[in-house]
């Protein structure tokens, strides 16, 4: 399925033009961004691949209401790794429907 030129699915404004996106770090995938909104589409097979390459080395969680927040636990292997310690700063961004955390390093 080719998405080049259709109307962008999150702003209803914008066309999508081919591009390559960086879904996994070193990992190139053919995607389609809106040239409005910025929004990143990926084909239904192109999504499908991407998501099995996720889950295959992903920790499934649940989330945690914290007043009108919701909070996430960081599995103790990624907590060890990253020598991370309870009040620890990090950045919070959305990239699509992934949720991308970064250790601010001050
Ligand atoms: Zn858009």
């Amino acid at each position: 399925m080719n998405l080049e030129g259709k109307t962008c699915g999150m702003c209803m404004k914008g066309k999508l033009h081919k591009m390559q996106d960086e879904a996994e770090p070193g990992i190139f995938v053919e995607a389609y961004q809106c040239d409005a909104c910025k929004e990143i589409e990926y084909t239904e097979a192109i999504m499908r691949k991407v998501e099995a390459m996720r889950r295959h080395d992903a920790h499934l969680r649940s989330l945690i209401k914290v007043g009108s927040s919701l909070a996430l636990s960081i599995p103790k292997e990624i907590v060890d790794k990253l020598h991370l310690k309870p009040k620890e700063k990090v950045y919070v961004t959305r990239k699509g429907n992934q949720i991308i955390a970064r250790v601010a390093q001050v």
